[in-house]
């Protein structure tokens, strides 16, 4: 969410080979009175990852004495948001009657279909650091209208080796196969890397695949990479290896290349211009589609709709 939304269209043109492409984020204020985040996803040379669609990056940062995370009530529809913490909590109230304490390691995840309305804020006595992403994850056709649900998995699959750490948040790595119930071929896993670590992940070739370094610096495919700018990596991919001399955090995100044509808006995943702006005005008339946030007054207003007609545009220059 940010305060003066640009359009956003994503179309299927996949990269049919393995690739290094650095994605530099750019940085984002997510409301008047809250945090700064770094943008990755959609990033202007590379729309998606799979059915990743949107990736903000946040923190290090101190939450005490500032005003920390304050996201009012906001709508979503054809998506998945995937929160995921490094360090801090965030809390998470939605209108399917959900209230979660996130917390590191742990994976929220809240699933839109045909329409939700969540807060995220940062609790009454947070720790002093937050520092996290906040992923969403779009739905193919088939199951964009689904009724809205949440899950929290807190027991994530663990796979140690090589002194690495591999946290599988969604999909599998290998074996390892995490319960959170998705809607199209997906991964994503936290790999911690002890100092002088060196692992190899097995990949699905027929999926695209980035990284992206939470903590410390990394080699991953031997491109050396610290925090802040995201590593495509293409598809076609058996394995790739990760490596650090120093202890480090990476985030590895992968699916098969999304088919459907998108058109994103504001806090909307959507298929045209005329669904943007149906939903835009249901929000605005707080229309029962989205519910209400249980002990949420304040909600947050749409921004103005754009001044010409969303429109496809390619998904990858
Ligand atoms: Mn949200």
């Amino acid at each position: 969410m940010q305060v003066r939304p640009q359009e956003t269209v994503c179309n299927a043109t996949a990269t049919a080979d393995p690739v290094h492409e650095v994605l530099e984020p750019r940085e984002v204020q997510l409301g008047p009175r809250t945090i700064m985040v770094d943008r990755l996803l959609p990033h202007r040379d590379r729309r998606m990852i799979g059915a990743w669609c949107f990736l903000d990056s946040y923190g290090p940062l101190s939450v005490r004495g500032g005003p920390g995370m304050r996201v009012p009530p906001h709508p979503h529809i054809g998506l998945q948001t995937v929160t995921w913490l490094v360090s801090g909590e965030v809390l998470h109230a939605d209108s399917v009657g959900s209230r979660q304490l996130v917390r590191p390691g742990e994976l929220s995840l809240m699933t839109a279909g045909r329409g939700i309305a969540h807060a995220e804020e940062s609790p009454a006595a947070p720790p002093p650091e937050l520092h996290g992403v906040q992923l969403w994850v779009a739905l193919p056709n088939e199951s964009r209208d689904v009724p809205p649900s949440f899950s929290h998995h807190a027991d994530l699959p663990v796979v140690r080796d090589g002194g690495a750490e591999i946290t599988v948040i969604v999909g599998s790595v290998g074996d390892a196969r995490s319960t959170a119930r998705m809607f199209s071929p997906i991964v994503g896993a936290q790999i911690d890397l002890a100092a002088g670590a060196s692992v190899r992940l097995p990949l699905d070739p027929a999926f695209e695949h980035g990284a992206l370094v939470l903590r410390g610096s990394s080699t991953v495919d031997g491109e050396g990479l610290v925090a802040g700018p995201l590593l495509y990596l293409g598809t076609g991919r058996t394995e790739v290896e990760l490596a650090a001399d120093e202890p480090a955090v990476v985030l590895l995100l992968g699916g098969e290349p999304f088919a459907e044509e998108l058109v994103m808006w504001w806090n909307f995943v959507a298929r045209d211009h005329d669904e943007i702006v149906r939903v835009h005005e249901e929000w605005e008339r707080g229309d029962e589609r989205f519910g209400d946030v249980p002990d949420h007054d304040e909600r947050l207003p749409a921004p103005p709709l754009p001044t010409t007609r969303l429109r496809a545009r390619p998904r990858a220059r």
